[in-house]
């Protein structure tokens, strides 16, 4: 199965890493992890951090004020309300500060091996332009495409999406050309094989 390119050790540093992963790429997370790990290496540990130690971390990530406060949030509810234990049901997770279903779904797939399906914005484009899901929030893009996949399928499926998004896929231009899905695909505005026209 493809699987996360987050570097991470347990469940708890798959969370942090995910929320990090917010609008940048998974190498510039994996650079950051590291130092912040080596730094923090228990929840209880980053729990307590000095924001500014961890800003000064995650810096080259982008956004890093609103991630440290996630990520610090994160760890202490973990701590203090589950006894530093990554729950294993998307209910539970979706009640840490930080985190929602998108990030649940990512570590209830990646870490515990649980069928889910997390809709990021390939998942969503791509849910689209096959005609998977007519829907435009996230929410109800993860149940149609749950209606229509087996739940053995959910956690590979995302994965699938995702890469296909950022390798074939792509938002502008899609590579409709080298696309094997090309004949399936109801999508309108197609390129054309060789020209990059649009094919209609
Ligand atoms: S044919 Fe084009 S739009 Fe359709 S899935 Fe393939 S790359 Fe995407």
């Amino acid at each position: 199965m493809i699987s996360t390119a987050l570097h991470h050790r347990d469940p708890w540093q798959l969370l942090v890493a995910t929320v990090i992963s917010a609008q940048t790429t998974d190498e510039n997370v994996n650079l950051a992890t590291p130092e912040l790990f080596r730094r923090f290496p228990t929840c209880a540990a980053l729990a307590r951090a000095d924001p500014a130690e961890v800003e000064a971390i995650i810096f080259s990530t982008g956004f890093y004020r609103q991630k440290t406060k996630s990520i610090i949030e994160l760890s202490r509810d973990l701590d203090e309300r589950f006894e530093g234990i990554v729950p294993e049901t998307i209910d539970e997770l979706v009640q840490l500060r930080g985190v929602g279903r998108k990030t649940a779904s990512v570590v209830l797939a990646e870490a515990f091996d649980r069928p889910a399906i997390a809709v990021d914005t390939h998942v969503r484009r791509l849910s689209n332009r096959l005609g998977l899901s007519t829907e435009n929030d996230p929410n109800r893009i993860e149940t149609d495409l749950k209606a229509v996949v087996p739940p053995a399928s959910w956690s590979g499926l995302s994965m699938r999406l995702i890469q296909y998004g950022r390798d074939v896929c792509v938002a502008r231009n899609p590579r409709c050309g080298v696309c094997e899905l090309i004949e399936l695909c109801p999508y309108p505005d197609k390129t054309a094989p060789l020209t990059g026209r649009h094919a209609g």
